[in-house]
């Protein structure tokens, strides 16, 4: 452990409280690289930076200072740059002094270690972006969406990530908002005047917008809803008939062989699930038992498994071959089908059996590799991915606050029909506090530790 020297004339930041303490982190992912960075944040952060290098004079403010850091005897630590950003121009909106050096563990956990002693804490994780949020270089959505650029496995998530981040929802919330106060004033003046009477122009007019914004929150959970298959993944399942080549399709779709293929019907008795990129998406593949009626117990349960799995999907993948005969299967499939599910229909085996000309349906040869990227264009587009635009990494919690404020503003819209200002004043609050919570406006607290708490330390 670190012991912390006390007296030093550095070490005194921590006294103002949490916020006050000056935090530190190495920044960058443990293991070895070319460069790793020790992050300071807080009042007393220059200070540090300034001691760890043993430099009497101020540092300049975002200029790389070339120097080394050493120890308290004066022992060379790393030979490294040192950057300065003085308040309130920093990430996180403190004093911030970062010491990027080699990326070795063994030296910057020296630096880290010098850097404890001179005053700084040890960051948790997120620290850093939470001190950002509270000091309103953020809101809550932006703070989030560096979390997801961060877990981004995807390019398509990554883009939407960074559009989360550069404020562009939270602008849209912030208009929703703007318009609803406005509402709030209008409706307050009617209650607060009654005698002047109701404008029914005017009135006319706020039934209007109110509709529009019920409806641009509605918009928003469209393009959420994707955005969150973006995060969590699009789930297909893989149905049909034994032996019409459902292990093959998964093993070309995820171009290794994963799943059992055999000569034998009923052979994948378990779930086989895979996690792959379709056109910029996370897909994952659900290989199910051959849907057959069995007596054996094993299969059962495989048989089992896979009917609760397909009901989960968001696309079922339905594959047929010419020399299986699936009727029964497919008035299975069919009548089983849930609500929102959307079906593919694709015919394997096209090496074998040609298709005839002018076919319109989707054929593939699962063992050549014929038609697979029009497969993979069809899964895409039943996924609902809008070519070419990155949409919005939602949350849960967005989308249950955009539901939340959506329904506020219709019944807010009822009870103005009916001429009842005072319950259609409440329902336009309710709806500007759910909008709140998305960008941390309202309640923040209870988000607070549960948001902040995922991120890796030194962000
Ligand atoms: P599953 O029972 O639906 O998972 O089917 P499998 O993937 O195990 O394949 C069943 C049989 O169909 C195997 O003999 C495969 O070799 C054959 N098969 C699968 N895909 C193709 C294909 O694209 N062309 C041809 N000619 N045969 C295929």
């Amino acid at each position: 452990m670190v012991s912390r020297e006390t007296g030093t004339p550095e070490a005194t930041g921590a006294a103002t409280g949490a916020r006050g303490e000056t935090i530190a982190a190495v920044a960058t992912p443990p293991g070895r690289g070319a460069i790793a960075i020790v992050r300071i944040s807080g009042n007393s952060a220059a200070a540090i930076g300034a001691a760890l290098i043993g430099r009497r004079d101020l540092l300049p403010a975002r200029r790389a200072v070339r120097a080394w850091a050493r120890a308290a005897d004066g022992a060379l630590l790393d030979d490294g740059l040192l950057l300065y950003f003085p308040a309130p121009h920093s990430f996180t909106g403190e004093e911030v002094v970062e010491f990027h050096g080699h990326g070795g563990p063994a030296a910057m956990r020296g630096v880290l270690e010098r850097v404890l002693e001179l005053g700084a804490r040890l960051a948790r994780p997120g620290e850093f972006t939470e001190r950002a949020f509270l000091n309103g270089k953020l809101d809550l959505a932006q703070a989030e969406a560096i979390a997801d650029l961060i877990e981004a496995e995807t390019t398509a998530a990554a883009r939407a990530a960074a559009r989360g981040l550069s404020g562009e929802f939270s602008r849209a919330v912030a208009a929703m908002s703007a318009s609803l106060t406005e509402l709030r004033v209008w409706v307050e003046a009617a209650i607060d005047f009654p005698e002047e009477g109701i404008d029914f122009v005017e009135a006319g007019d706020v039934a209007e917008r109110l509709a529009a914004l019920a409806e641009e929150l509605q918009r928003w959970q469209i393009a959420g809803r994707q955005g969150l298959l973006l995060r969590e993944g699009v789930r297909v399942a893989i149905v049909g008939a034994p032996n019409v080549g459902k292990s093959s399709l998964l093993n070309a779709l995820v171009g290794e062989e994963r799943a059992i293929v055999s000569e034998w019907p009923g052979t994948t008795r378990d779930l086989v699930r895979e996690r792959v990129e379709v056109e910029g998406m996370p897909v994952w593949l659900l290989d199910t038992a051959g849907l057959r009626p069995s007596t054996d117990r094993v299969e059962q349960i495989g048989v089992e498994r896979a009917r609760a799995a397909r009901a989960d999907a968001e696309i079922v993948l339905w594959v047929r071959a010419p020399d299986v005969a699936d009727e029964a299967v497919a008035a299975e499939i069919l009548s089983s089908l849930q609500e929102g599910q959307r079906l593919i229909e694709v015919w394997n085996k096209a090496d074998r059996f040609p298709p005839p000309p002018g076919e319109e349906r989707l054929w593939i040869a699962a063992q050549t590799g014929q038609g697979i990227a029009q497969l993979k264009a069809a899964i895409a587009e039943a996924a609902g991915r809008t070519p070419g635009e990155a949409v919005w990494l939602a949350r849960k919690r967005h989308l249950l606050a955009l539901a939340e404020a959506e329904e506020a503003a219709r019944q807010a819209s009822t009870w103005g029909k009916a001429g009842a200002w005072e319950l259609m004043a409440e329902e336009l609050r309710a709806a500007d506090a759910a909008l709140g919570t998305i960008v941390g406006r309202t309640d923040p607290e209870t988000l607070l530790a549960e948001i902040f708490s995922r991120f890796c330390i030194g962000k």
